[in-house]
């Protein structure tokens, strides 16, 4: 049924963030996210962007209290601009649809991923002095 599918689903959803966050958790002594809010998280009404929503939230409690466990550090960061800027030389090229995975930026040429660009920029504000971080991006 379908109920059945959606529950299976769910379960398999939570085991897969479980293995992740204490992976994550098991492997870094500091961890940076993107601190998103969870009122502009729930205005979205679509079915996949709910599952992912709720999963992002899991995910980030799970986070929050397997770091207290095991004594690590969870720092969340402003997320705006992370995705607008370049990670090398700072500049601000705007917004890029989500369909737009690589980008290069107009002012240094450097080419970028959309995810690791982005989780470059959160690692910068989450420690201007970055070392030996996991980076996790939304
Ligand atoms: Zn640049």
């Amino acid at each position: 049924s379908k109920a059945k599918y959606q529950a299976k689903a769910a379960n398999q959803r939570r085991d897969y963030l479980h293995k992740l966050t204490t992976h994550l958790v098991k492997q870094y002594d500091v961890i940076a996210i993107e601190d998103l809010k969870t009122k502009n998280l729930q205005k979205n009404h679509h079915l996949a962007k709910s599952i992912a929503n709720a999963s992002w939230r899991m995910f980030r409690q799970m986070l929050e209290y397997k770091c207290e466990w095991y004594g690590k550090k969870l720092i969340a960061v402003d997320p705006k601009n992370t995705s607008r800027i370049c990670s090398k030389c700072g500049y601000n090229s705007g917004a890029k649809s989500l369909e737009i995975r690589e980008w290069t930026c107009s002012k240094c040429q450097t080419k970028h991923d959309r995810d690791i660009n982005a989780a470059i920029n959160i690692l910068h504000k989450a420690t201007p002095t970055g070392q030996g971080l996991a980076m996790v991006t939304s």
